[in-house]
Formats: structure tokens, C-alpha cells, sequence
């Protein structure tokens, strides 16, 4: 008898598994036939994505604020700081200390803070994956841009890995041997041996007798050495661009201008359907931060702006490019006074003096504005550390919000489902479009914010399909859910064997 009990417990419970399984079987079958969505890694289709990214090497709050009041006033805006997103970023390095331009671009360019010195790579010598090589990998096409040497510190961080930034003659192979499309700036002599002088007076640093110049041009690239060679290219008909435009730095007044370099950087890489990473320098504030020079910090800092601007007016500049304006760090202490402190005097357009005076010769340890507009400059905010600017530029390379749908997922024909489509962030740019596709329904569409709820009602049982598709002027991203709808006993019971 209790033999018998037994296995009509045991037989019970085999049918209550073999429910069970049959059950979740389905449920999984409908989670694979009906997945949540997710971005999708690769962009097949729809306008390109980019990043601009600008870094005034030196450039701390008061270089743009002084280079304000010598344009445009103190009621006036630079381009960069009339740009909708701000915060601030700490440059410090690995040891928490003052920052280099190497360290301060490893940062930037890897999302990781190293040594002072170090090119991309960790104190032991590991490289570090920079946002231009992921960008490379994305099948975008990328550049970089200075007005001091190409190989040097800032430019180096995004396309070569070495311990020492001293090493720019190899740093300039590795930027070749990257196949960055696009290198425009100074530094010919780090590209030429030490027997060739090239399109200016001295003679290459190179010790190992390689002419990269000539190994440009036999790897497909277009070379240039005056802005009048730079304006004259058909960017339709270059595929890759090396410009030297000086034996080391780029000399004042720089020919070509940033903001022309900029212009012809994009020409080159918006050719590419599927986008590109552009880094532009304004090298040189930093140098005339070093030498206490306020005249050429501001007119460094108003040649940078001119670039940004310049970008700005391009159609490729979109609303599905992000541009920031940032910096690595602050040099020369820069201080502003609107009384004769003994500075540098300085007027503003309407004759208001002012005057700027130094504090060093180094960098300092001040936060240093950053500014954003465009694809994920939402996330531009508050005050963060230099490595934040790398997650921003590698989030840009996908879609900046992602929304999912929540709410009953399983009912009875005579229940109403009322699905919620929930956006995140909450820093996303709204107003956002949201449109809803349910079968057996006409689509939807509300102007909504973070939220967007929809009430549906399915006569017939079955699995029904709800898409929600969210769209603002940088992204569209949708998310589908099924919604089960079933007799009674099936949906009071399904619950409780999921349990
Ligand atoms: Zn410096």
C-alpha cells in the first residue's frame, strides 16, 4: 500500500516536471524566437557615426575665459563654451599626482590613468587599447591633428604604445604602421633620416635610415607640405593624408590653420560610410603657457576655437557626431584680473582693460573644463575623472540611451496590458519620439520623455509581438517583448510552475 503511494507521489511529480519542462521549454523558445533588444554592436545601417574630439594641451578655465574677453568680451560666448553640455574633469595620473600630456592623453585616449612620460601603455609596459584603435576596428576611418609635432606626447597617446614620449621617431612609425588616414601637424624630422632635410631647413632625426615620408607615399598616402598643396586636394581622391608642415612645431602664424587642418581632416574622413574618430590639437597653449606667454596662449586658444567652429559648419557634423572640447591639463597657473595686478595688459572689445598674469612655468593641478554637443554629450556632466572622457567616446560609438518594456506580460483575453517603454538615462535628450507596434494593432506614436506607457487588448490567446521604437535626433533603438495571452487555467497555472 505504501509501496503504491509512493509511485502514484513519484508519477505526480514526473508530470508536474515534465509540465514543468515542457513549459519552460516554451517560455524559452519564446525568449530566443523573441529576444529583449539590445544595441546591436555594428551599425549596418543609417548616417554614420563620429567623434571630434579637441584638446587644448594647457587649456584650464581661465585660457578660455581670458581668450573670451579678448574676442568677444565678457558678455560674448566662444564657440567651445557655447556648447549645450559642460563639466569638469581631475587630470591626475596613475599615482594621483601632476599630470604630464602623456599621462594626461593616456587617460583620455584609454581610460586609464599611467605614469608620467608613458605613450598608452601601463607603467609594466602593457598596451593599453586607445578609442582611436577601437574606432579603427569599428571600420571608421581616423585622424589626428596638432600644431606641434605629430609624434608628439598628445597626438602619440591615440595611435602608439611606448614608455617614454621621448621616443617620437618611433612613435611616428607606429602612427604610420597604425594606418591613421589622416596626420596633419608638425614634425617632419621625426619622419625623415638624418640625411634628408625635406620641405624645411633641418635635417631628420632618424637613426635607423628610413624615409617614412617616401613610405607613406608607397603605403597609399597622399603627402603635403604648404597649406596652398593641403587646399588644393580633391578629399574625394584621398583615401590617406600625411600634411608636415615644420621641421618640429608648427610655426606662428601657423600655416595651414588649425581651423583649416580640421576642415580638410573631415573632407579626407567623412568619405567613410562608417564614420570616423577625429583628434585635434591646439598643441601649443601649452607651450606658451611653459614660456608665460598670455599673448600666444589666447590666440592659440582662439585658433582652436576658429577649428571647432570650422567643424561645427560641416554638413558631416551632425547630430550623430559627438564633439568635445577638452584638455589635459592646465599650464602656466594663468590668472585674470580686471585691475592692473603687474600682467600682461590685454583690452576687450569695448576697451575694457584686463590682465593676465602667470603663476609657474609647469602645469598645474586645477580641474579643466570640458564641453560637449552632439551624439552622447548627455554624458558630459558634473565633475569626473579624465578617463570618463574615454567611456563617453567609446558609449558615442553606440547608442547613447536604451529603452526596454515593462509591465503584465501575461494575461487572460479580457485583460487590458498596459506596457511601460522605460528610456535610460536619465540625462537623455528629450523630447523622444516613441512609436509602438503591437500586433494586430496600427502603430503609435507619442512625443514622450523618459516614460511612455500603451494599453493593448488581445482577443485571441496566443504570443503577441509589442516593439517599442524610441527616437531622438541622435539615436533610434527599439525593444520587443512578447506578451502571452491564454485561457485561464493556463495563465493562473504558468506562474506557479515557473516558481
Ligand atoms: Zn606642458
Amino acid at each position: 500500500m505504501l509501496f503504491y503511494q509512493k509511485l502514484t507521489i513519484r508519477a505526480a511529480v514526473l508530470t508536474i516536471s515534465m509540465m514543468k519542462i515542457r513549459y519552460l521549454a516554451c517560455i524559452l523558445f519564446f525568449m530566443i524566437a523573441l529576444p529583449a533588444s539590445r544595441p546591436a554592436p555594428v551599425r549596418a545601417d543609417g548616417p554614420p557615426r563620429n567623434i571630434i574630439l579637441f584638446i587644448g594641451d594647457g587649456m584650464g578655465p581661465n585660457q578660455r575665459i581670458a581668450a573670451q574677453w579678448l574676442s568677444v568680451g565678457q558678455s560674448g560666448r566662444l564657440v567651445m563654451d557655447a556648447l549645450p553640455f559642460a563639466g569638469f574633469s581631475q587630470t591626475a595620473n596613475l599615482s594621483g599626482g601632476l599630470t604630464d600630456s602623456a599621462a594626461g592623453g593616456t587617460a583620455i585616449a584609454t581610460g586609464f590613468r599611467t605614469d608620467n612620460g608613458v605613450i598608452s601603455q601601463t607603467p609594466d609596459g602593457q598596451n593599453l587599447t586607445t578609442i582611436l584603435e577601437t574606432a579603427q576596428a569599428r571600420g571608421m576611418s581616423v585622424g589626428l591633428v596638432t600644431t606641434t609635432q605629430i609624434a608628439h606626447a598628445t597626438p602619440a597617446v591615440f595611435a602608439a604604445h611606448v614608455p617614454s614620449r621621448r621616443m617620437m621617431t618611433g612613435i611616428a612609425r607606429q602612427e604610420l604602421a597604425a594606418g591613421v588616414d589622416v596626420l596633419l601637424g608638425g614634425g617632419e624630422d621625426d619622419f625623415l633620416p638624418i640625411t634628408q632635410q625635406g620641405c624645411y631647413g633641418r635635417w631628420g632625426n632618424r637613426l635607423d635610415g628610413r624615409d617614412l615620408i617616401a613610405e607613406a607615399q608607397a603605403a597609399g598616402y597622399t603627402t603635403v607640405c604648404t597649406a596652398a598643396e593641403l587646399s588644393a586636394l580633391d578629399p574625394a581622391h584621398t583615401a590617406k593624408l600625411l600634411g608636415l608642415f615644420a621641421d618640429a612645431g608648427m610655426v606662428r602664424p601657423f600655416s595651414p590653420s588649425p581651423a583649416e587642418m580640421t576642415t580638410a581632416a573631415i573632407e579626407v574622413l567623412s568619405q567613410n560610410p562608417n564614420g570616423f574618430f577625429l583628434m585635434v590639437e591646439g598643441g601649443q597653449i601649452d607651450w606658451a603657457g611653459h614660456a608665460n606667454d598670455a599673448a600666444n596662449a589666447l590666440g592659440d586658444v582662439l585658433g582652436l576655437d576658429a577649428a571647432i567652429s570650422a567643424a561645427l559648419a560641416h554638413p558631416a557634423v551632425d547630430a550623430q557626431t559627438l564633439v568635445i572640447v577638452a584638455a589635459d591639463h592646465e599650464t602656466g597657473g594663468m590668472g585674470l584680473s580686471l585691475s592692473d595686478n603687474g600682467g600682461a595688459p590685454f583690452a576687450m572689445p569695448n576697451g575694457t582693460p584686463f590682465w593676465v598674469k602667470w603663476s609657474t612655468n609647469h602645469h598645474t593641478a586645477v580641474d579643466i573644463p570640458v564641453t560637449a554637443t552632439g551624439h552622447c554629450a548627455n554624458f558630459v556632466r558634473d565633475t569626473f575623472p579624465n578617463t570618463t572622457l574615454h567611456a563617453v567616446m567609446t558609449r558615442a560609438l553606440d547608442a547613447c540611451f536604451s529603452v526596454s518594456i515593462s509591465g503584465q506580460m501575461m494575461g487572460i483575453p479580457t485583460d487590458s496590458f498596459t506596457l511601460t517603454a522605460v528610456i535610460s538615462p536619465a540625462s537623455t535628450i528629450q523630447p523622444i519620439t516613441i512609436t509602438w507596434q503591437a500586433d494586430g494593432f496600427s502603430p503609435v506614436t507619442h512625443t514622450g520623455t523618459l516614460t511612455d506607457s500603451a494599453a493593448f487588448q488581445w482577443a485571441s490567446t496566443g504570443v503577441h509581438a509589442v516593439t517599442v521604437t524610441a527616437q531622438n535626433p541622435g539615436d533610434t533603438i527599439s525593444a520587443t517583448r512578447s506578451v502571452i495571452v491564454a485561457d485561464r487555467v493556463f495563465a493562473v497555472y504558468m506562474p506557479l510552475i515557473l516558481k
